[in-house]
């Protein structure tokens, strides 16, 4: 099974293992019968890989962890309950007792604030690199306190690309790894491991579930990171809850060497903070995901002719999508995005915040909500909502202008959506109505 629209369908789920059901079952139980209580120590020293309790391992849920490992070519792989979860379990393992993050100063809303005002009440601090796509840049921040550099492989919402391998070779070169949040680029418009990320986070909310019904996050690990003990000794350290039969207590590098990451993850943050992903959630996704590259594909295209429309209009000041006109990463869309660069994008509203509030009050094919990634088209003004706790310095700093709107491209008919919003921009700035 070697191509992806194969492995979307079919990777990590064989019938014969579930009662010969074609579709991957709902396994809605809380719990499994260990049977007898030789089963039950095998279970407890990891011998024998099965359901015990759903918080930290579920059949329907691990197709899903199954699933997108292998698209994404990891060895180990975990889905929780969010895509902040996720974020959040990754940076607190790794930075487990304090130490810095060193991250790109342009990130999704809440990860930004988390890194900014969340993370450093535990201990964690973020350095924010503002020159972030400059890979020699983020060198300057490395220190021996840093515990991961982090980056999105498409930022949201200015659709930024980076130079992926060479901010991971600046990392590696000082034992750190690079975790890649890959959500608006999903495994099927980029893959990181192959740009030399180590860990993969996604929120499966988005482009990855596809559909807007269902809140999951899932991360990823490459395994071939080779952690020092130095820096991080919680992977090291012995945990009798890991012990074998022979009562050896274990750590996450005995259990796992190269994924030890995961392994920690699972056992003490899914374990005991608890963010788990329900059975009825991860089916969700996974139907959403069997279509992963027809909607994409379409989303991408339809992303690329309203980038064109927009260009067109004298209402919208600039345009960012990869594929705009002047933007300084088409280069790096070209070589590293064969399957294109995502389908969101921002544009500058030239306008009163009046004629902005009548606009989005004329539009009748987009939604106006904090999502992306679904099969409906989506509009949000992210100053003053997904990125609202930001403040102006923060805003600036991040490079969202006050006037930014930011579109995420759905399945409706583009010559619709196009329409709609001339429509509404002829209505807002009074020129004449097009004839239909
Ligand atoms: C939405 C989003 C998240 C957070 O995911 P949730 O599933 O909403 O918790 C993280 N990163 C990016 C890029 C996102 O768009």
């Amino acid at each position: 099974m070697s191509n992806f629209d194969t492995k979307k369908i079919r990777a990590g789920y064989n019938s014969e293992e579930h009662n010969y059901s074609v579709n991957v079952p709902i396994y809605q139980t809380a719990a499994f019968d260990l049977a007898d209580t030789d089963r039950a120590a095998r279970l407890w020293a990891l011998e024998e890989k099965a359901g015990i309790y759903s918080r930290i391992g579920n059949p329907t849920v691990g197709v899903l962890e199954e699933r997108i490992r292998l698209i994404d070519g990891g060895k180990a792989s975990v889905a929780v309950a969010s895509g902040m979860a996720a974020i959040s379990y990754t940076i607190l393992a790794l930075a487990e007792g304090g130490g810095n993050i060193v991250a790109a100063s342009s990130l999704y809303g809440g990860s930004q604030d988390a890194f900014k005002n969340f993370y450093t009440r535990l201990g964690i601090e973020t350095r924010f690199v503002e020159d972030r796509h400059n890979p020699a840049a983020y060198d300057e921040y490395i220190d021996e306190n840093t515990k991961a550099v982090y980056i999105e492989s498409i930022s949201n919402p200015n659709a930024e690309l980076y130079n992926v391998e060479d901010i991971a070779k600046i990392a590696h070169k000082h034992g750190v790894p690079l975790v890649v949040d890959n959500t608006v680029a999903t495994p099927y418009l980029y893959s990181p491991f192959e740009h030399g990320a180590d860990i993969i986070v996604y929120s499966a909310t988005k482009g990855l579930g596809g559909h807007g019904t269902t809140v999951g996050g899932i991360i990823v690990e490459k395994g071939d990171f080779n952690y020092s003990p130095e820096r991080y000794p919680q992977l090291y350290k012995k945990l009798y809850k890991s012990r074998d039969r022979q009562g050896n207590p274990r750590s996450p590098h005995d259990l796992a060497p190269e994924s030890p990451l995961v392994i920690l993850i699972r056992a003490l943050y899914l374990e005991y903070i608890g963010a788990a992903l329900s059975p009825f959630s991860a089916y969700e996704i996974i139907q959403g995901f069997n279509t992963i590259s027809e909607r994409l594909s379409k989303q991408v295209s339809s992303a690329e002719k309203i980038v064109e429309f927009l260009e067109t209009r004298s209402e919208v000041e600039w345009v960012r999508h990869p594929s705009a006109k002047n933007s300084p990463f088409k280069s790096l869309a070209e070589r590293d995005f064969p399957r294109g660069a995502g389908a969101i994008l921002s544009f500058g509203f030239k306008g009163t915040l009046e004629q902005f509030d009548e606009f989005i009050g004329h539009l009748n094919y987009f939604s106006y909500h904090v999502n992306i990634g679904d099969v409906r088209s989506l509009i949000v003004n992210s100053p003053k909502t997904t990125h609202g706790e930001f403040t102006a310095e923060e805003l600036k700093f991040a490079d969202i202008p006050d006037n930014l709107v930011r579109i995420s491209v759905g399945l409706e008919d583009p010559r619709d959506l196009i329409e709609d919003l001339e429509n509404a921009f002829n209505h807002v700035f009074g020129n004449e109505r097009r004839e239909a």
